[in-house]
């Protein structure tokens, strides 16, 4: 089990290395949904392509400019959810929201490599950097239509 000193660490590596070379940073021909996500404290803007096949999520990718967080959580959700089936992505999300903005102190071990994160429940003003992407994705999830906006 991860303590807390060991995902600071993990945080600090993967914000940066996912932050300066984004996975899945590009645009898609036939997705078959897309959503732009915008967060305006930040600056922070992107756009995520979904590709569903039945149930399976065989593609996500992203574009976009934004802060390091947002830029590494984004990259960080298209290596999670891609292939798995939707029902597993949407507990992803709901668990990952929760993390950090429930009330409840939740156990960030369940999300994997996504507990990372869980530290900046501590930094409010980053949570919406953080949560940008899989809001965006909630919504492409859902169809797609629209912007989302964390105001
Ligand atoms: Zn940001």
């Amino acid at each position: 089990m991860l303590v807390n000193a060991d995902l600071r660490d993990l945080y600090q590596e993967v914000v940066l290395d996912h932050g300066r070379r984004p996975r899945n940073f590009r645009s898609m021909e036939g997705a078959s949904a897309q959503s732009v996500g915008f967060n305006p404290l930040c600056g922070d803007k992107l756009t995520l392509f979904l590709h569903c096949e039945g149930d399976i999520v065989r593609d996500v990718s992203f574009q976009g400019s934004g802060c390091a967080i947002s830029t590494a959580s984004a990259s960080l959700l298209t290596e999670t959810v891609k292939g798995k089936p939707r029902h597993e992505v949407e507990a992803l999300l709901a668990a990952f929201i929760e993390m950090l903005t429930g009330t409840e102190k939740s156990d960030p071990t369940r999300l994997g490599k996504l507990a990372v994160f869980s530290g900046v429940k501590d930094f409010p003003v980053r949570v919406k950097c953080a949560t940008l992407a899989w809001r965006t994705l909630e919504a492409a999830l859902d169809g797609g239509a629209g912007e989302v906006s964390t105001e």
